[in-house]
C-alpha cells in the first residue's frame, strides 16, 4: 500500500502572506484532501533577525481567513502544537538540526570549517578564475572531529559544512516540470549550520520533511535550485526523498512576477478590499 499522503506549507515569517504563497498553501491542501492525506503547516523561522512572532500570527490568521485547515503544526488559535511529530516551529527544532549534522561530520560527509569569510572570498575567486561557478572547495586538511570541538569549545567558531564529493548528475522527476538534471559541480561545499549556531533552510528543510514523513513537496519555482542540495542531503542521510512539484510564479499582465506594482501582493490586501 502506498504511503498516507502528507504535504505541508511551510513560510518563514518574514513578511505577509503573499498571495502566492496562499496558492501554494491551498495547492497543498486541496492534494492532501483529494487523497485523504494531511496536511502539515510548518514555520521556518530560522532567520532569526528576519522573523517575527506578528508576522507568524498574520500568516495564521490570513490561512485561517482562507478556510485552509491543517492537521499538524500550530494551533490556529492557541498556537500550541498539534501533532506527533513536532515541534512544527524551527526554531524549537534547532538540537534536531545539530544532532543530524553531527551525524553527518562523524561519517565524513561534512566538516567543521573554521575558515573565515575572506579565505572563502578568496576560493571562490579562485574557482571562478578557473572558469567554474564561484564555489567553496573542501579544504586541503579538514579538521578532526575531536580536535574542532576542542578549538569551538576555546571560543573559535567554525560552521558546518557538507562536503560534495560526488561527481554525477542528481536527475529530479518533477511532477510540474518533468525531468530537470542538476550536475553535482554547479554547486560547492554548502553550509548546514553556521558558525553562528543557526542551520539554514536548505538542511531543515531536508530534516523535517524527512522526519516529518513528508511524501509530496509542492512549493515555488524558486526553490528548484535548492534541489540539488536537497537532494544530496538525502542521499547523505539515507532518507528516501518526497516527490516534488515546483509550482510556476504567479504572473501580471505584463508577464511579469506579481509585484506590488500590479496593486496588491498580500493575502490580507484583498481581504481589506473585500
Ligand atoms: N520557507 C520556505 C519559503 O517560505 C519554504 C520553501 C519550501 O517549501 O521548501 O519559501
Amino acid at each position: 500500500m502506498a504511503a498516507k499522503v502528507r504535504v505541508r506549507f511551510a513560510p518563514s515569517p518574514t513578511g505577509y502572506l503573499h498571495v502566492g504563497g496562499a496558492r501554494t498553501a491551498l495547492y497543498n491542501f486541496l492534494y492532501a484532501r483529494h487523497h485523504g492525506g494531511d496536511f502539515i503547516l510548518r514555520i521556518e523561522d530560522t532567520d532569526l533577525e528576519r522573523s517575527t512572532e506578528e508576522s507568524m500570527r498574520m500568516q495564521i490568521a490570513d490561512l485561517k481567513w482562507l478556510g485552509l485547515k491543517w492537521d499538524e503544526g500550530p494551533n490556529p488559535e492557541t498556537l500550541k502544537d498539534m501533532g506527533a511529530l513536532g515541534p512544527y516551529r524551527q526554531s524549537q527544532r534547532k538540537h534536531i538540526y545539530q544532532e543530524h549534522a553531527e551525524r553527518l561530520v562523524a561519517q565524513g560527509k561534512a566538516y567543521y570549517d573554521f575558515r573565515t569569510d575572506e579565505e572563502l572570498e578568496l576560493i571562490k575567486e579562485k574557482t571562478l578564475a578557473e572558469g567554474k561557478n564561484a564555489q567553496v572547495e573542501t579544504p586541503a586538511e579538514i579538521v578532526p572531529p575531536a580536535e574542532a570541538k576542542k578549538r569551538m569549545a576555546a571560543g573559535e567558531k567554525a560552521a558546518i559544512r557538507y562536503r560534495v564529493t560526488e561527481r554525477k548528475d542528481f536527475v529530479l522527476n518533477d511532477l510540474v516540470r518533468g525531468e530537470v538534471r542538476f550536475p553535482s559541480d554547479m554547486i560547492g561545499d554548502f553550509v548546514c549550520i553556521r558558525s553562528n549556531g543557526m542551520p539554514v533552510y536548505n538542511f531543515c528543510c531536508v530534516v523535517d520533511d524527512a522526519l516529518m514523513q513528508i511524501t509530496h513537496v509542492f512549493r515555488a519555482e524558486e526553490h528548484l535550485s535548492n534541489t540539488l542540495r536537497q537532494m544530496m542531503l538525502y542521499e547523505a542521510f539515507g532518507y528516501a526523498a518526497p516527490q516534488f512539484g515546483h509550482l510556476s510564479f504567479i504572473l501580471g499582465e505584463d508577464r511579469q512576477k506579481l509585484s506590488k506594482r500590479h496593486g496588491a501582493t498580500s493575502c490580507n490586501d484583498y481581504r481589506l478590499k473585500g
